[in-house]
This record gives structure tokens, sequence and C-alpha cells, in this order.
């Protein structure tokens, strides 16, 4: 035994690397200096005369100009969907209104490398991320809804759906197209028209695709965009021409648009925020938990409403994954949304940075562990580095509060039934994640918590054809599958 010691060749060091850049063109994508707003078919100047400069987060570079909406805008904007919604689109068979859906969803496809390039530019998130999930998810509730146009009758079979109206709809930074996609297809899919507001930090995917329904001949007021920032939103909300407003979103605006909307007859959904327990038992796939928790609350640099931020892991494997998380982790690159071997990208503006900071920061005061990958953050852009809180209790705001960002906070178990109890302990509803490998157990948890959607031994998926949407404080209406379809119709 001692002579195979000696003969034994130490093994080389691990040998030090680089990826090479692989940076996607930024050529694919070509911005106007100025965009007006989508009303009626067409782009036109705001009534408002005001305009604001959109950047890119990775470099706080500037993108274009784009017009900032105020009342009269609005009420243009209501019109003209309200015209199109009489004089053609809620007339249209279904059949008919399918085609153009068809047509969006294919066009999508075509332009999906320019469409990814310009989501990651104006968001800052991974390039591989925009190529592989937001732009071909959202294509693919397009060619979802297309079908259901004219299946209506079948959906909701003896209780004669009729479009509501004109929907106002509202939606967040964090999945401009996909948002937009999930808000638009089942809307007009149901005979509405709409007028659409994306974020004033993330516009320039919605107005590529305003290009889209011209491309595809979609008659003028059908979709309008209205661009411009909070006041525009609420200024939606008020409107007495909208009979719908559909809100994606922070919960304290969701609750503000409850509080305008109580008693004037519109109808609403609203899908806020999350704090998502990721439940890992002991009897799991380890390393294939690793990677749904890695998913869970890297993918979009954490700002997902539905990440799994609370990670709930059984007491006797606790050490066991936290090594293998942080190893993991340290292999997350971190840098240049364009380039494709990008994990984690750059937060989406500086005030949602500096949102993440402040908590994080509560973590460190209120006497968390905290443990930060090494990574070089770029100079210019706005920048935070994967980060895992252990020795967290459940009264931490950071076990509370919705973070936005690459930040987990970790927490123990003993059974099932405490899992559940912590996974409940919060006034959000959205989602959860069940990693075990007995069936059984997965349906029993399922059961119990209170998420609209619960992951089992995966995290993250979304199908158009599953419906989405929370319970308390996460908000109310489901959007994908046959349910998207009820929060577009009334019944007669
Ligand atoms: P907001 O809720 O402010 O933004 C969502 C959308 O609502 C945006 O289009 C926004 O416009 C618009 N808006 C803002 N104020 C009003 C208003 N009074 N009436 C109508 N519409 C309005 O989210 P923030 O961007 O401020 O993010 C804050 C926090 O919210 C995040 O840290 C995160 O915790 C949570 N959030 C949750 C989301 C989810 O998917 N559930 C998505 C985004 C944020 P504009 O952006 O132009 O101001």
């Amino acid at each position: 035994m001692a002579d195979l010691e000696k003969t034994r060749v130490p093994a080389p060091a691990p040998l030090e690397w680089e990826y090479a850049p692989a940076p996607e063109s930024r050529d694919v994508v070509r911005f106007q200096e100025r965009y007006g707003l989508f009303v009626g078919g067409e782009q036109v100047e705001p009534l408002s005369g005001e305009w604001y400069s959109t950047i890119e987060p990775a470099t706080e570079e500037h993108l274009a100009e784009v017009a900032t909406a105020r009342e009269e805008d609005i009420d243009l904007a209501v019109g003209s969907a309200r015209d199109g919604f009489e004089n053609g689109w809620s007339k249209l068979p279904g059949s008919e209104r399918a085609k153009y859906i068809f047509r969006i969803a294919r066009i999508l496809l075509e332009r999906s490398r320019e469409f990814a390039v310009a989501e990651s530019l104006n968001s800052g998130k991974p390039i591989r991320e925009s190529r592989d999930v937001d732009v071909p998810i959202a294509a693919a509730h397009f060619f979802y809804y297309a079908g259901w146009a004219d299946k209506l009758e079948y959906a909701f079979p003896n209780r004669r759906p009729q479009p509501l109206g004109v929907a106002g709809q509202i939606i967040p930074w964090n999945f401009p197209l996909l948002m937009l996609a999930w808000k638009i297809a089942p809307a007009i899919a149901c005979g509405n028209t709409v007028v659409l507001k994306p974020s004033h930090t993330t516009p320039l995917t919605a107005l590529l695709f305003a290009d889209v329904c011209r491309q595809a001949g979609l008659p003028p007021g059908v979709v309008n965009i209205v661009t411009g920032d909070g006041r525009t939103g609420a200024a939606m909300v008020r409107h007495p021409g909208i009979d719908k407003i559909a809100f994606t979103g922070s919960t304290g605006v969701g609750k503000d648009i409850q509080r305008a909307v109580a008693g004037t007859g519109k109808r609403l959904t609203l899908e806020l925020g999350g704090k998502a327990a990721n439940i890992v038992f002991d009897d799991c796939a380890l390393d294939q938990a690793v990677e749904g928790i890695i998913n869970g609350i890297y993918f979009n640099q954490g700002e997902v409403c539905c990440a799994g931020s609370r990670l709930l892991v059984q007491e006797s494997i606790y050490e066991q994954t936290l090594s293998k998380l942080k190893r993991r982790m340290s292999t997350l690159r971190v840098g240049d949304p364009l380039d494709k071997n990008t994990d984690v990208g750059a937060i989406n503006s500086r005030e949602q940075l500096e949102r993440i900071e402040e908590l994080v920061q509560s973590g460190r005061d209120e006497g968390a562990e905290i443990f930060q990958t090494e990574c070089v953050l770029p100079d210019r852009g706005f920048w935070f580095a994967p980060t895992v809180f252990t020795n967290v209790a459940q009264s931490y705001r950071i076990a509370q509060e919705e973070i936005f960002g690459p930040v987990l906070s970790v927490l123990t178990f003993r059974t099932p039934e405490e899992a559940v109890e912590k996974a409940n302990n919060t006034a959000y509803g959205l989602s959860a994640g069940v990693w075990t490998e007995k069936g059984s157990r997965i349906l029993w948890m399922a059961e119990r918590l209170r998420a609209g959607v619960v992951w089992g031994n995966t995290f993250n998926r979304f199908d158009p054809a599953s419906p989405f949407g929370g319970y308390k404080e996460s908000g109310f209406g489901r959007e994908g599958g046959r349910h998207g379809l009820e929060a577009y119709l009334r019944f007669e």
C-alpha cells in the first residue's frame, strides 16, 4: 500500500481558463430615435408634448426617446379602442380574429432575434433568457389564444360568452414582452380591444410590438400602446371609458388600483407580488434540487414575482445543500446581458437596485449571515451579486418582504407539517416548489400550500395552457389557460 502511495501521480491542478466572449449582435435591432404613442394603428405625437429617455440598465446609455402619455392622450387611446371595439373587432367571427392573432405569433417568431436583443438591451436580462424563454413563450401565448378565439362557446357551454369592451392593461418591467403577451392575447382573442401601458423603464419591446400589429394588418384601434410613468397608469385606471383593468406589479399599487375602481363597475384582475417557498425534502435528488433553487432565485436576476426567494431545507440535509448551493452559485456568470454565456444580467433600474440594497442591509442588521459570490461587477450600470442569507428568522424583513433581486433567504424545517406552516407564513400566495422523490408527498403538500402554482421537482415553468395567479396579497384572477379567457368575458 505504501509503495502504491509513492507511485501515485498527483492530479494536475485545474487549468485556469476563461470563457471567450460570445456577444449577440446588437445590429439585429434598430431603434427609432423617438417613439410616439401607438394609437389608432399609427404612431402619434403625445398631446402632452412630454418625452423621456429610456436607457440600457447594463450601461446606463440612452437607447431612445419615448412619449409620455397624460390624460388627454389616454382619452384619445381609449376613444380609438372604443371605435375599434364597436366598429369591427367585437363583431368579427372568432375564426377571423384567430387569423390575425396567429399572424402576430408567427411574426414574433420570425423577428425573435430582434425582440430578444431589444428585450435584453432595455431590461438588462441575459440574452439566453430573452431568447429561450421570454420571446418563445410570448409567441406561444398568441398561438394558444388564437386557438381559443373561435371556440369560446365550447370553452363555456350554454353561457353565451361576450367580450367586455375596452381593457386597460398595465404591465411591469421584469418581463416586458411576455407580460404584454399574457395580457393582449386573451383579451383580443375574446373580442375586446386594449390600451396597454408598459413600464416606463422597459417600453421598447411593446413599441416594436406595435410594428408587429401593423405588419399583421390588425385593424386600427384593436391594440393601442401608451407609454409613460405611474401617473399614466393612474390616469388609465380612472378613465371612465375603460371596462376592465388588468394589472401586474407591486402589491402597493395593486391596492391603490383596487380602491380607485371600487364602485365604478370596472372589472379588475391583479397579479401582484410573491415570496415563494422552495421546499427541499431530504429524499429529493439533491443536485437536481440545487439547479431548481438556482433557477428559482437567480433566473431574471430574481426580478420575478413567483421567484423561489425563501428556501426551506429539511434540517437533516442543511449542510450538504448549502455547500452544494454555494459551489453552484460560484459558477454563475454575472455580466453583459448580450453575452450568450451570461447567467445573471443587470438589475432593471437604479431605483430597484436601491430597493434591493436597502433590504439586504436590513438582513445584515437583523442578524442574518450573508454569502455573496465573488464576481467582478461592471463599473457602470446596475448590478447586484448573487446572494444567500442563512440564520434567517421568519420575522426578518428578508423573509417577509419581496426583494425582487438575486437574494435568497434560507430557513429550515423538520417535518412536512412544519414546512407547510412556514411556507404559508407570508402575506403572499403566488407560487411554491416542492422537491421530493415521493409523488404522494408533492400532492399532500400541494393541497395544503396556499399558493396559486405549486411546482413539483421543478421551478419557474410556464405554459400558456396553465393558469397562473395568486391568493391573498398576490392578487386575484388567473392568466393563462381556459381560466385566462374568463377575465375578458361576460356571460349572458
Ligand atoms: P409598480 O407596481 O410601480 O409598477 C407596475 C406597473 O404599474 C408599471 O407599469 C408602473 O408604471 C405602473 N404604475 C405605477 N404606479 C401606478 C399607479 N399609481 N397606478 C397605475 N399604474 C401604476 O412596480 P415598481 O416598478 O415600482 O416595483 C416595485 C416593487 O414591486 C418591486 O420591487 C417588486 O417587489 C414589485 N413588483 C412586482 C411585480 C410582479 O410581477 N408582481 C412586477 C414589478 C414589481 P411605471 O413602471 O412606469 O412607474
